[in-house]
């Protein structure tokens, strides 16, 4: 639904550009990278069922965070938790699944974002773990997009997350583009809120199950949550930096505890949507 949306919308953009000033008319879709590789999607094969991209972060010679021991990167403890969710939504057979990566490679930000905008998801998840200077640092928290991060903290993950795509020497989110950005804008919003409710939901079922941070869900400006027209958020699962979670978060009772609050949350989410859908069709005139 959030893509037909939003190709509603680029059609009326580029009908109602010469009519904007020429400032506002170059916008925010950040570009496609050139060679994009598509993975495999999994589940059932009915293409009306929603599609949800989950994706490890991290990878190849982006390790993410460590232990304190250092035996342990956030890269491999990620794809483990992304893998355990995936086989979860295989499972329940109500959605389709994909992984942004299903071994030990590296990918740039945006092609994690992008493969989830190529694939037309309807949700998209990047699986990461925590980490802080401070040891006591525990429980798992979830960010979505927003263009003032909500904290210092959030701001420095933002920082932290987002130099992957600096390593890589391009910055791929200030290309511009010919579609107003007004109406990105507009369409950028309705994802926001979508992921946002997304976010509470995902509180409601994961807190009978793992430990949560008081202050659970955070926005920040992620450079992976920034498809316009994919609603996206960034699980932090738990902190690698402190030993007690890094225990949960290596064994695999832990790892389907987590799995399946995200299959609860996105069975809920989707039948809502399904709910909403219908009441719209009907109350058409
Ligand atoms: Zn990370």
């Amino acid at each position: 639904m959030q893509a037909a949306i939003f190709g509603a919308i680029l059609l009326a953009a580029s009908g109602a550009q010469a009519a904007l000033p020429p400032n506002r008319a170059t916008a925010a879709i950040p570009p496609r990278p050139a060679r994009l590789q598509l993975p495999r999607i999994e589940g059932p094969k009915r293409s009306d069922l929603p599609l949800v991209v989950i994706d490890a972060g991290h990878g190849g010679h982006d390790p993410g965070s460590s232990s304190s021991d250092d035996s342990e990167r956030e890269k491999t403890i990620a794809l483990a938790i992304a893998k355990a969710i995936r086989d979860e939504l295989v499972e329940s057979g109500r959605v389709r699944v994909a992984l942004t990566r299903s071994d030990d490679r590296f990918l740039i930000l945006a092609e994690r974002r992008e493969i989830a905008r190529a694939l037309h998801a309807d949700l998209f998840i990047s699986v990461h773990c925590d980490s802080a200077p401070t040891p006591a640092a525990r429980g798992a928290s979830i960010y979505t997009l927003s263009e003032t991060s909500s904290d210092r903290v959030a701001a420095a993950l933002a920082t932290r997350e987002n130099k992957a795509d600096v390593i890589n020497g391009v910055d791929l989110s200030s290309a511009s583009n010919d579609v107003s950005s007004i109406l990105i804008d507009l369409a950028q919003r309705e994802t926001m809120n979508t992921s946002s409710a997304f976010a509470a939901r995902l509180q409601r079922e994961l807190a009978p199950l793992i430990g949560l941070k008081p202050t659970f869900h955070k926005f920040a400006g992620l450079m992976v949550l920034k498809a316009p027209d994919v609603p996206s958020v960034l699980l932090e699962t738990g902190y690698i930096s402190n030993d007690d979670d890094l225990a949960l978060l290596t064994s695999s009772s832990y790892r389907h505890k987590i799995a399946l609050g995200v299959r609860r949350a996105i069975e809920a989410h989707f039948a809502r949507q399904l709910v909403e859908k219908t009441r719209d069709r009907e109350e058409m005139p």
